[in-house]
C-alpha cells in the first residue's frame, strides 16, 4: 500500500504565501508510485481545509497543483477518539486507512514553533522534522542564542528585550541597544532589531542611527512580545548549510546568499519579491577548511538546538573571516529556489530522494516512540 503523506501547509503566520510554494514543491517531489499525498491547508484565519478546499488556497496560483487532485480519491478528514481516547486524524473510505505521516510545510509561529508538532504528538501521527522542543527553540531567537552560547558556538553580541521592560523604561532600553553598535565602525555601526519569534525577515529592521532605534523596536514589538537586538556585521557574508538526519545527521555543502541591495540586508523583499534581490551561490566560495568548519558548526548547532530530521543552519562570515551561527530554521523553505533542497541536490541528494529520506526518518522516529 502507498504511504499516505499529509502535506500540511498555509497557516496563519506572515509566511503563509511562502508555505504554499513550499507545499507545491514537496507534493511534486513525492514519488506517486509509493506515496499518496493528502493535502491539508490552513487558511489565514486558521481554518483547516482538506483536499479540494485546501487547493483553493493555492490552485489559483498553480494549475499543476490543481491537477493533482483529479487523481485523488474521495477523502474527508475525520477527527475521532482513538483506542486510548486520543485524537486521531483518519481518512475514511473503504479501510479507513489512517494518515501514515504528516509533512508540516508551515513556516513561522504556530506551524514551525512546536504548536502543530504538539498537536501531532497528541494525535499519535509521525511527522517530518523537529519535535516540540526543537521546533520551539528554533523559532525563539532568544532561547536559541542562549543554547548556542551554552554549547560554545560563536554568536554575535545581542540583547533580548521584553515589552514590559520597554514600557517601563524606554530610555534605559535604548541605551542598552545603542551599546551594541560595533566599537570599531566609523560613526554608528548598524544594529539589527528583530521579533524573537518569526522568519522571512518579517519585522526585522537594520538600524543605521541611534535615532532610528525607537521606531525599529516599536515595529518589532508589533509582531512579538519579545525582541532581539544584535550587533550588525558590516560586509557580512551569509552562508547556509542544510542538515539531514536524526542520530547521525549529515551536512550539505555550504551555500551562499549574495544580497543585491547596497546595505547587504537579506530582507523579505530580497527573499521573495525582487527578482534580483539576492542570488544563490552553490557551493559557497570558501576554502576547503572553511567549508569544513561551516559543516561542523552546523551539525553542532543542530544538536545543541535539539533539532531532528531537517534544518537549515544560517551562518555569518565576517570580513575578518570569523564564523558565527545566526539561526536555525527547522522548517526551511522548500520553494523551487530555496536553499535547503538546492544544497542537497548539489550534495548528491535530489529532491525526490530528499523527501523520501525525510519521510523515512519521521516513520522511524514514530516507530521508536510507539
Ligand atoms: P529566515 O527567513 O531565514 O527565517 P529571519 O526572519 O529568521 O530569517 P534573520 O535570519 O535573523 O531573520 O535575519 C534576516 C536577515 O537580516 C539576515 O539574513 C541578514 O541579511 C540580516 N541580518 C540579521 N542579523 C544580522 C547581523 N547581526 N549582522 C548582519 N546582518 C544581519
Ligand atoms: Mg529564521
Ligand atoms: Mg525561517
Ligand atoms: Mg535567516
Amino acid at each position: 500500500a502507498k504511504v499516505r503523506v499529509a502535506v500540511l501547509f498555509g497557516g496563519r503566520s506572515a509566511e503563509h504565501e511562502i508555505s504554499l510554494l513550499s507545499a507545491r514543491f514537496v507534493v511534486e517531489a513525492l514519488d506517486r508510485d509509493r506515496f499518496e499525498p493528502v493535502l491539508i491547508g490552513i487558511d489565514k484565519s486558521g481554518r483547516w481545509l482538506l483536499q479540494e478546499e485546501a487547493l483553493l488556497l493555492s490552485a489559483a496560483r498553480d494549475p499543476r497543483l490543481a491537477r493533482l487532485n483529479e487523481a485523488m480519491p474521495e477523502i474527508a478528514l475525520d477527527a475521532h477518539p482513538g483506542p486510548a481516547g486520543e485524537a486521531m486524524l483518519t481518512v475514511p473510505g473503504g479501510s479507513r486507512s489512517p494518515i501514515d505521516v504528516v509533512f508540516p510545510v508551515l513556516h513561522g509561529p504556530t506551524g514551525e514553533d512546536g504548536c502543530v508538532q504538539g498537536l501531532l504528538e497528541l494525535a499519535g501521527v509521525p511527522y517530518v522534522g523537529s519535535g516540540v522542543l526543537g521546533s520551539a527553540v528554533g523559532m525563539d531567537k532568544d532561547v536559541m542564542k542562549r543554547l548556542l552560547r551554552e554549547a560554545e558556538i560563536p554568536i554575535v553580541p545581542h540583547v533580548t528585550l521584553r515589552r514590559a521592560a520597554w514600557d517601563r523604561d524606554r530610555g534605559a532600553c535604548i541605551e542598552q541597544i545603542a551599546a551594541l553598535s560595533a566599537p570599531g565602525s566609523a560613526g554608528f555601526g548598524p544594529i539589527f532589531v528583530k521579533p524573537a519569534n518569526l522568519g522571512s525577515s518579517v519585522g526585522v529592521r537594520r538600524v543605521k542611527a541611534r535615532s532610528e532605534i525607537e521606531a525599529a523596536v516599536e515595529h518589532a514589538f508589533e509582531f512579538d512580545l519579545k525582541i532581539v537586538c544584535e550587533q550588525g556585521i558590516e560586509g557580512v557574508r551569509e552562508i547556509e548549510c542544510s542538515v539531514l538526519g536524526d542520530d547521525d545527521p549529515i551536512a550539505s555543502v555550504p551555500g551562499e546568499i549574495v544580497v543585491g541591495h547596497a546595505d547587504g540586508f537579506y530582507s523579505y523583499a530580497a527573499k521573495y519579491i525582487d527578482a534580483d534581490g539576492a542570488t544563490i551561490r552553490i557551493p559557497a566560495d570558501l576554502s576547503p577548511a572553511e567549508a569544513n568548519a561551516v559543516q561542523l558548526v552546523a551539525l553542532r548547532a543542530f544538536r545543541a538546538l535539539e533539532a531532528s530530521g531537517m534544518a537549515r543552519v544560517d551562518l555569518f562570515l565576517s570580513p575578518d573571516r570569523a564564523l558565527y551561527v545566526n539561526e536555525i530554521n527547522t522548517i526551511p523553505g522548500f520553494t523551487a529556489i530555496s536553499m535547503y533542497p538546492k544544497l542537497w541536490e548539489a550534495s548528491g541528494i535530489p529532491a525526490r530522494e530528499l523527501i523520501e529520506r525525510l519521510i523515512a526518518l519521521a516513520l522511524e522516529r514514530g516507530a521508536r516512540k510507539a
